[in-house]
Formats: structure tokens, C-alpha cells, sequence
């Protein structure tokens, strides 16, 4: 999976890794990595690292390649690296629009490419996308993370129906606000507000999503392909 080291991560990793998966993610600060992989290990859980930006290609083929070296083939890719550069549009620059874009979007395509072939030939494949509920409803001063999560769903749909027939299947997780370092970053009066739009009354817990993800993955789940499950405390019910 990617962004495996994160607040949301982390817990898709440990549920994963307990549920019998062999699990690996990537990085791109090799220290903070290891310090990281080390604090699950003294839980009794392995996580395997390999380097890569998922924002270049060059670099997601390479850690594909490296992960199968070390675990064998990726049959469950989770594409979960995601960041935000919130500014209203009037306000953005190119590099705020590319940078979101390319590390939500792009990394799909990055990821996603090199380990499709194998799942097809061996006829079996979960492929999990991390959205967000501001692809589903937009968010003012998001304008470059809504399109980017919006364009994960688009992605899940064309290539559900393409992988169908070989078993694999497609989804997408779209998360409300949790309670990760990406919203502990948001400033505490706007972060009570967002709360009281929740009707569950807080933020979610990253297992609540890791939760949803393994949802995804037995034999019995597969006839669910191209949805989008929401988890987000019903702040939001469409699509
Ligand atoms: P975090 O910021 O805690 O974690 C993000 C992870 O992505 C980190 O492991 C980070 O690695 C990695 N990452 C970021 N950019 C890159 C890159 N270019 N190449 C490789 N790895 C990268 O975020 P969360 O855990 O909160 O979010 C996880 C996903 O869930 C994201 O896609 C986010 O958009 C989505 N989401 C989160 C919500 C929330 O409330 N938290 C709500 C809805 C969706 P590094 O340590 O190297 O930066």
C-alpha cells in the first residue's frame, strides 16, 4: 500500500498485517521510516519498506519491483498517499494545483500500472483507492483536492469494468474527516466546526477506514467492484 507510514495508513497496515496479509508501503525519509517500522515490529507486526515517490513513475515502478523482491507478487494495492495544498482558487498557483494532483492522482497511474499486468495474468486482484468525501460533495478552498479525489473515483469505475473478467476488483474508500495529523493540522476553531456538521458528533478513527478497506478484500466481496463505500459519520449520503 502507499502512504503506509501516515495516520490513516498506519492502520490500514496494522489491520491488514493482523488479518494474516503480508504488507508492505513506501517511503521517501528512510529514518523516519525504519523508526516507524520498528514501533509496529515491538507490536509484533511487519511491515515491509520500500523507496519511492509515488508522484513519479519512474520511482512507483521501482518500489513495485523492490516490494516483490521482497514479498512476491502484489495481489491488494492500496493507493492511500495523498496531500493536501488547501487555498481558494483565485488564490492557487500552478504548483499548488500539480502538487495535488500528481501525489493523489497521478500516483494511481504510478502504482497501479506495474502490479495490474501480473493480477490479470494470475486472475485475482483488489485494487483500493483512499478518496474523500470532499471529492464527493467539493470543499471551498479545495479546489485541487476535490478534483484529484474525484478523479480516484473515475479512475476506480473505467478500470473496474476493464478488470472484471479477471477477477479483480476495483473500489474506492471515500473517508470523512479523521482524526489524523493531516486534520489535527487544521486550526481548533475551524476543526469544531467541521465536528458539528458530523452527525456522529466526532471524528473518525483511522481503523474505522482501515476497517473499510479489508471490507474490500475477501473472495466473498467479490462481486462488489467499482464503489464507493463513504466512511464519514454520515456528513455526507450521495454517490
Ligand atoms: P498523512 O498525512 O498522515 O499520511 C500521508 C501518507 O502519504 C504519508 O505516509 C506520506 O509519506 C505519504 N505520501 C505523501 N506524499 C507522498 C509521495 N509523493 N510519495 C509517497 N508517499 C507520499 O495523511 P492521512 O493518513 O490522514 O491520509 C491518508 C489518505 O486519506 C490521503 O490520501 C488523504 O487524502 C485521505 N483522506 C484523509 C482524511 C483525513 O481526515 N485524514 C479524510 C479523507 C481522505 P511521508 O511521510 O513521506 O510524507
Amino acid at each position: 500500500m502507499t502512504g503506509g507510514t501516515g495516520g490513516i495508513g498506519t492502520a490500514i497496515c496494522r489491520r491488514l498485517a493482523l488479518t494474516g496479509h503480508r504488507v508492505a508501503t513506501n517511503y521517501r525519509n528512510e529514518e523516519k521510516a525504519r523508526a516507524w517500522q520498528e514501533k509496529l515490529r515491538a507490536d509484533g507486526i511487519e511491515v515491509a519498506l520500500a523507496a519511492g515517490d509515488v508522484s513519479s513513475d519512474a520511482d512507483a515502478e521501482a518500489m513495485v519491483r523492490e516490494v516483490e523482491r521482497q514479498l512476491g507478487p502484489v495481489d491488494i494495492l492500496v493507493n492511500n498517499a495523498g496531500i493536501t495544498r488547501d487555498t481558494t482558487f483565485h488564490k492557487m498557483t500552478s504548483q499548488q494545483w500539480r502538487e495535488v494532483i500528481t501525489t493523489n492522482l497521478d500516483s494511481c497511474f504510478n502504482v497501479t500500472r506495474p502490479v495490474i499486468e501480473g493480477m490479470r495474468a494470475r486472475k485475482w486482484g483488489r485494487i483500493i483507492q483512499i478518496a474523500s468525501i470532499n471529492g464527493q460533495k467539493g470543499q471551498y478552498g479545495q479546489a485541487n483536492y476535490a478534483a484529484a479525489k474525484a478523479g480516484m473515483h473515475g479512475f476506480t469505475i473505467s478500470l473496474a469494468q476493464e478488470n472484471a473478467k479477471f477477477g479483480i476488483t476495483v473500489n474506492t474508500v471515500s473517508p470523512g474527516y479523521i482524526g489524523t495529523d493531516m486534520v489535527m493540522a487544521v486550526p481548533e476553531d475551524v476543526r469544531a466546526k467541521i465536528v458539528a456538521q458530523i452527525p456522529t458528533g466526532r471524528l473518525g478513527e483511522p481503523d474505522e477506514i482501515a476497517y473499510a478497506v479489508a471490507f474490500f478484500i475477501p473472495d466473498e466481496a467479490g462481486w462488489i467492484t467499482g464503489a464507493n463505500l463513504s466512511a464519514n459519520g454520515g456528513q455526507y449520503m450521495g454517490w
